[in-house]
């Protein structure tokens, strides 16, 4: 076994993300390993922009408050201690709270081929504001 090295805290690209949203990686599985998992700290109105997994999403909250909602869903709350499953290629968005930073675990896999997730629009501030 080995303990690994820590990597940095790597901001969220603006063609993905919109405010300040942080993510550390925890694990990236290699082959035959897809595991990957992030740590994804997001502050106050901080979201992902609309996007889709080719295997499927396990996010794990561990602080703060935060919104998530599927493509035609609505905004859902989502606290500490949730766990939320987004099946494979559903398109969705998930970010803080208005007045909340927001903490969750993202947890995936790679695929045989091809992308991990697929990126569409930023999510506009009509759209977050939309419950
Ligand atoms: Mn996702």
């Amino acid at each position: 076994m080995e303990i690994l090295p820590k990597h940095p805290s790597v901001k969220g690209p603006a063609e993905m993300f919109t405010g300040d949203v942080y993510f550390d990686v925890i694990a990236k599985g290699e082959e035959p390993s897809r595991m990957r998992v992030n740590t994804v700290r997001f502050a106050p109105c901080a979201r992902t922009a609309w996007h889709s997994h080719a295997v499927g999403q396990t996010l794990h909250v561990t602080e703060g408050v935060g919104l998530i909602q599927s493509r035609g869903g609505e905004i859902t709350e989502i606290r500490p201690g949730e766990t939320i499953y987004t099946p494979p290629g559903e398109w969705h968005w998930h970010g803080a709270a208005p007045d909340h930073f927001m903490t969750h675990i993202a947890m995936w896999e790679a695929p045989d081929s091809g992308p991990e997730s697929e990126w569409g629009d930023l999510v506009t501030d009509e759209e977050y504001n939309n419950r």
